[in-house]
């Protein structure tokens, strides 16, 4: 199995403190309200210009399954959900096609806004989001999240290769796992290709279903 991003900072071993120095103040565990209250009405990158709503994330918040898609489209942009348009239908069938429910699971997105004309999110523009993204992730603890798409796989896992490479492949994820997958949409323009993101589907099933 292969090994992606290092593990979140608070995995990371703490450096021991001078006897001058205060130990910084714990910061428990967060609350996904906790986050969505930092985020606030967030300015930090060029995409609040354009978007209606921000649309933070759904779900279960101690969710076993997470799945990170791109950034919202119109109906998501109009509604403050993820994953509710064309591609949003297609996911929730995927996801019952597991035996779960949609309420069951977290969706999220690697940025918050809808980019205009729903353009792939620039760089600046997920490096000012993506730290939002790693502390619900962290905040709910998943078993595996799933990597929906190029961009969800270079921010979540740092890997360039193509997605149809690296597709159903597992990837070390701090102490849970990451499934890399195509992108909903792009099935909705290839329908051919649906068997494919069934058989990477049946992978997340057969992982949950372990212990
Ligand atoms: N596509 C995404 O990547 N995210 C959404 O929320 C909707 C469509």
């Amino acid at each position: 199995m292969a090994s992606a991003r290092p593990p979140a900072p608070s995995a990371l071993p703490s450096r021991s403190l001078s006897l001058f120095e205060a130990p910084p103040p714990v910061r428990g565990p967060e609350t996904l309200e906790q986050i969505r209250e930092d985020l606030g009405d967030c300015h930090r990158c060029r995409l609040a210009a354009g978007r209606k709503t921000i649309v933070f994330g759904q779900g279960n918040p101690h969710a076993e399954l997470v799945f990170v898609g791109e950034g919202p489209g119109a109906d998501e942009d109009e509604q403050g959900l993820p994953f509710v348009g064309r591609a949003g239908k297609l996911l929730n069938r995927l996801i019952e096609f597991i035996g779960l429910k949609r309420e069951d699971v977290y969706i999220c997105n690697v940025v918050k806004c809808r980019p205009p004309g729903n353009r792939t999110p620039e760089r600046d523009e997920i490096e000012a989001c993506s730290p939002f993204l790693y502390r619900q992730i962290e905040a709910i603890k998943p078993r595996l999240l799933c990597c929906l798409g190029a961009p969800a796989v270079r921010t979540v896992l740092g890997i360039k290769e193509g997605i149809t490479k690296i597709r159903g492949r597992f990837y070390n994820f701090g102490s849970a796992k990451a499934l890399a997958t195509v992108h909903p949409a792009y099935i909705l323009r290839n329908p051919r290709e649906e068997k494919t993101l069934r058989e990477d589907f049946e992978k997340i099933r057969d992982f949950l279903k372990k212990t």
